[in-house]
């Protein structure tokens, strides 16, 4: 057992180096293993240090807990597939919201509701805004496992009522602030709060889940700190503002790279449009594309000097990785120079395309930022664009009447020719029709992205 306040703030110190550690570590595909490792470690340390702080009781229901909790974690992370990781992110953020206002709950009952002021705003607050984020993220989770509609769910008054509903939880927050003893107003404070949180992401398409679930997640480490207030722990209170900081950040970035404000994404209700995701009705509107075949393709790679893999949404779905890196391993060995354009929202969540791409071993020098890799384009022989659709939309960049208009992309119809794998005409997830698809130098490759892959592999050993 640990008595010596010293030696648990050096603990705790241990933990919290650990956790800044990890995020600079995070910031890079390269060193993210680490970074993750760090994390956890640092998570190990805080554990066991509140674990053997003088005065824990309750060992039974700890070890219980906690063990049901590692098994969830472990099965749910080892299981889950990598187009789903979004929700998976969805649902262990949204317990840690829970925990939050759990935790709110048993310190208002445990002082009998008599509180000091700030006391009672970290009370509230943790309360507040953690069960927000709770029920948010359940939705959010619901809506990218598609069990329920990935569409925006609006009715009319819909804000209004948003803002009564917060602003009645608000309320209650501030008489818990002013000396409110009564247990009816946490209770009613987090009911209306976990309401708030269903109304106000069911609104929200889908496809901007990620987006949301980084928000929330800004949300659960606010929350979390307000707790570490409650609980009197510095840990808590600053790894919180960490992931707050944190998932701010990502937010904004999102945002930024979509070319969206936040205020969009939130109320926008994107996606609301008939023409939303990979089901809606091709409109090529009477313009021309050509077609090509596996074996063309695999010829036009094999005798270029450049080619650049563009890899999108349906390199996820399709899994395609690993046919991919045997593809580029196949054309290296002819001579060919082989680069990855990743672009910062392709897929799904940030990181996507790295860690897809990371799990095939794809060598991580081979892969390039928008940034470094748009001047490459111009002297590309080959751009293969595999899943990718809204991130090489030419009408981003020139035509200011596109509802994309001013989202970076990347310039792949400045390659000599683009070869574009997908199924069908069908637009991505920004429901619009891609430019790309017609231009003179283009060819579209129809069928599954791994199939078609394969066929490359197999037509390259051939050619
Ligand atoms: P995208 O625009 O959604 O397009 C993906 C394409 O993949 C579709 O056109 C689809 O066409 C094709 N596809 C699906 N399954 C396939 C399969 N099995 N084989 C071959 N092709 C398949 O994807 P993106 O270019 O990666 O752009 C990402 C979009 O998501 C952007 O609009 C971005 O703003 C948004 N977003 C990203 C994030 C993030 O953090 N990454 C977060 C929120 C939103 P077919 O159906 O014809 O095959």
């Amino acid at each position: 057992m640990i008595s010596d306040p010293d030696v648990l703030g050096l603990l705790y110190l241990v933990s919290i180096v650990c956790f800044v550690l990890a995020l600079r570590f995070l910031s890079s595909p390269k060193h993210a293993r680490r970074g993750n490792w760090l994390g956890g470690v640092g998570m190990l340390i805080a554990i066991g240090t509140t674990l053997l702080v003088e005065g824990i009781s309750n060992w039974a229901l700890i070890v219980v807990a906690a063990a049901i909790g590692s098994v969830v974690g472990l099965v749910g992370a080892r299981k889950v597939k990598m187009t789903a990781m979004p929700q998976m992110v969805a649902l262990f953020n949204g317990v840690g919201g829970g925990a939050a206002a759990l935790i709110a709950l048993a310190e208002f009952h445990e002082h009998g509701g008599v509180l000091t002021w700030d006391e009672g705003l970290s009370i509230a607050l943790s309360a507040l805004i953690g069960s927000i984020s709770f029920s948010g993220s359940l939705v959010a989770f619901a809506k990218l496992q598609e069990l329920v509609s990935g569409r925006p769910i609006v009715f009319p008054g819909q804000n209004i009522v948003n803002i009564l509903v917060l602003g009645v939880a608000a309320a209650l927050g501030i008489a818990i602030v002013a000396g409110v003893e009564g247990q009816w107003a946490i209770v009613t404070l987090i009911a209306l709060a976990l309401l708030f949180g269903v109304m106000f992401v069911l609104p929200i398409g889908g496809a901007d889940m990620p987006v949301v679930i980084s928000l929330l997640n800004a949300f659960t480490g606010l929350a979390a700190s307000a707790t570490g207030f409650v609980l009197d722990s510095t840990v808590l209170i600053v790894a919180g503002m960490l992931v707050g900081a944190s998932g701010t950040l990502l937010t904004l970035l999102m945002a930024k790279a979509m070319n969206r404000s936040i205020a969009n994404v939130l109320f926008g209700a994107f996606g609301a449009a008939p023409a939303g995701g990979a089901a809606a009705a091709a409109s090529t509107d009477g313009k021309s594309y050509r077609e090509v075949t596996a074996d063309d393709t695999a010829v036009m790679l094999a005798y270029a000097q450049r080619v650049v893999v563009v890899p999108g949404y349906g390199l996820a779905v399709a899994q395609a990785q690993h046919a991919v890196r045997e593809l580029a391993g196949l054309l290296e060995a002819r001579g060919v120079d082989v680069k990855y354009a990743i672009h910062p929202v392709a897929g799904r969540m940030p990181g996507h395309m790295n860690v897809l791409l990371a799990e095939a071993q794809v060598p991580y020098p081979q892969l390039y930022d928008m940034d470094d890799i748009n001047p490459e384009f111009p002297r590309t022989d080959v751009a293969l664009v595999i899943g990718a659709n809204d991130v090489t939309n030419p009408a981003a960049r020139d035509n200011p009447e596109s509802p994309l208009y001013g989202m970076p992309i990347l310039n792949v119809d400045q390659a000599a020719n683009v070869v574009i794998l997908k199924r069908s005409m069908s637009p991505g997830f920004a429901g619009i029709d891609n430019d790309l698809f017609y231009g003179a130098n283009s060819a579209m490759l129809f069928g599954d992205a791994k199939s078609s892959v394969e066929k490359l592999v197999a037509a390259v050993k051939a050619a």
